[in-house]
């Protein structure tokens, strides 16, 4: 018998239980990706993820390949695609990874449907996508948590399966056609250092991150210029590193530094078993604050470029151009600098973010936004950042700035954060802008707004 197994956002061979479930009962197995029409058509495939992405289906293939096998590659209807493949190799069964975000929810539907009426099974694999998956873990009184700290309490709490290894052969049917696995040559509108995809990478980024980052993690996380997380986000989202092996492997590291990043992994599943159980969140504000946000084509366009006059928001947004990808500390800055002291819609800013990052994921980037704007699972919702005493705190020397804002690499030392406070020739030789707006005005701006 013959299985074909659909793979989406779980694109590796270690700790892959559909493949592994796929192989323990099929003579050959089908891995398959199609490329979905319906994700290009929603503008969710931007340049920076479909270069990750055809580097991951690469390294997918040639890893399939040494284990005597390949990967087969289709462009289309995913569900139309996957019905026909399974005909074509005479399939009894297809297996998937279960993912709780709705589009996946309506393909597996459909699919499920449209299987059951050519007599093939559908076998949805649990603990593929999330360490602990949505809907495990919920309250006596709701369907799910809305604040992240007694979450963690229960998910610390849960036994997670043993990872699995990766198998040593893959047997694939002759005569299935498969299209080139794509390439990043063609693409254009890439960020210039983006990172490589690829399970091979993202191993190797685990070992080197496991070996010597996850020990001051803790301490240096929120260092602008120190770089100092694991950089793992894009292996994560498009799975070419398993949330459940990563939790393993890092409780044996051991140590703060270790926890600390675990419970970070626990904020990505957070955010997925929100997103599942009110997929509308993704789009609509998960509590209604009644916001009048403001109409600022102006500002909102020097937000994207890298020119507000706050050096920091600056060096964070270009940061995001020039690699596809920011650190936490600039994606919490730069989000409360457009939704609260530019009074801007989150939807506008995490659009942004969608546009450009290699890990942009809706659970985690909407939800997030929804979190800094105040209208997500922040129990601190009016907060708001100051980006000159935020820079002053996670970039104390300027570093991060000078490196990202080259107008400003001669300002020495913290002076850098606050290019207004120059005496007057050394801030007129500078080719940089004044602030776009004051901050004790966007900040009662903000507070008026949600009031009234
Ligand atoms: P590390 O600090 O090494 O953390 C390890 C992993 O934990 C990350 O790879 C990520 O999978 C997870 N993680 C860490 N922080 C968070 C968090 N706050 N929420 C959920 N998961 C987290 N993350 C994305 O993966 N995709 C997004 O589109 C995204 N958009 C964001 C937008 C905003 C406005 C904010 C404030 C945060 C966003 N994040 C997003 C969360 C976080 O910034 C990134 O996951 C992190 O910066 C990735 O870098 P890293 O892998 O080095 O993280």
């Amino acid at each position: 018998n013959v299985s074909v197994v659909l793979f989406t956002s779980d694109l590796r061979l270690h700790d892959h239980p559909p493949l592994r479930a796929a192989l323990d009962g099929s003579r050959q197995v089908v891995p398959m990706f199609v490329r979905d029409r319906a994700v290009a058509a929603a503008g969710f495939a931007v340049p920076n993820r479909l270069a990750f992405l055809a580097d991951c289906l690469r390294d997918l293939d040639s890893g399939l390949r040494e284990r005597g096998g390949r990967l087969v590659v289709r462009s289309g209807d995913v569900v139309e695609e996957v019905c026909k493949v399974a005909a074509e190799a005479e399939a009894d069964e297809v297996h998937l990874a279960a993912d709780a975000g709705a589009y996946a929810q309506r393909r597996e539907e459909r699919l499920r449907r449209a299987l059951e009426a050519a007599g093939v099974r559908l076998h949805v694999h649990e603990t593929v996508t999330t360490a602990v998956d949505p809907g495990r873990v919920t309250p006596a009184s709701s369907d799910h948590f809305s604040v992240f700290t007694p979450y963690f309490g229960h998910w610390s709490r849960q036994r997670l399966r043993d990872a699995l290894t990766a198998p040593q052969t893959v047997r694939v049917p002759d005569g299935i056609g498969s299209e080139e696995p794509p390439s990043r040559a063609g693409l254009s509108g890439l960020s210039p250092e983006l990172a490589t995809g690829g399970e091979t990478e993202g191993r190797a980024r685990l070992t080197a991150w496991l070996r010597s980052g996850i020990e001051a993690y803790e301490d240096r996380h929120d260092d602008l210029a120190g770089d100092a997380t694991s950089r793992l986000s894009p292996h994560l989202h498009f799975g070419t590193l398993s949330p459940v092996e990563l939790v393993h492997r890092a409780r044996r590291a051991g140590g703060p530094g270790a926890e600390a990043f675990v419970r970070q992994l626990a904020w990505r599943d957070f955010n997925r078993q929100v997103l599942a159980v009110r997929p509308a969140a993704a789009s609509v504000d998960y509590r209604a604050r009644h916001d009048s946000w403001r109409s600022a084509p102006d500002e909102v366009e020097a937000w994207r470029e890298g020119r507000t006059g706050y050096p920091v928001v600056d060096a964070a947004m270009r940061q995001l151009r020039h690699e596809g990808w920011m650190h936490n500390r600039g994606r919490l800055l730069t989000a409360s600098f457009l939704t609260k002291t530019l009074y801007v819609d989150w939807r506008v800013g995490a659009r942004h973010f969608l546009d450009l990052l290699v890990d942009g994921d809706v659970a985690n980037n909407q939800l997030n936004w929804q979190w800094v704007a105040g209208t997500g699972t922040d129990t601190r919702p009016n907060r708001v950042l100051n980006p000159v005493t935020q820079a002053k705190r996670y970039d104390p020397e300027g570093e991060y700035v000078r490196r990202w804002v080259p107008e400003l690499a001669d300002v020495a030392g913290p002076a850098v954060h606050e290019p207004w406070k120059l005496p007057g020739l050394d801030r007129a030789a500078l080719d940089y802008p004044e602030p776009i707006v004051e901050l004790a005005e966007g900040r009662e701006r903000f507070l008026r707004g949600r009031k009234s």
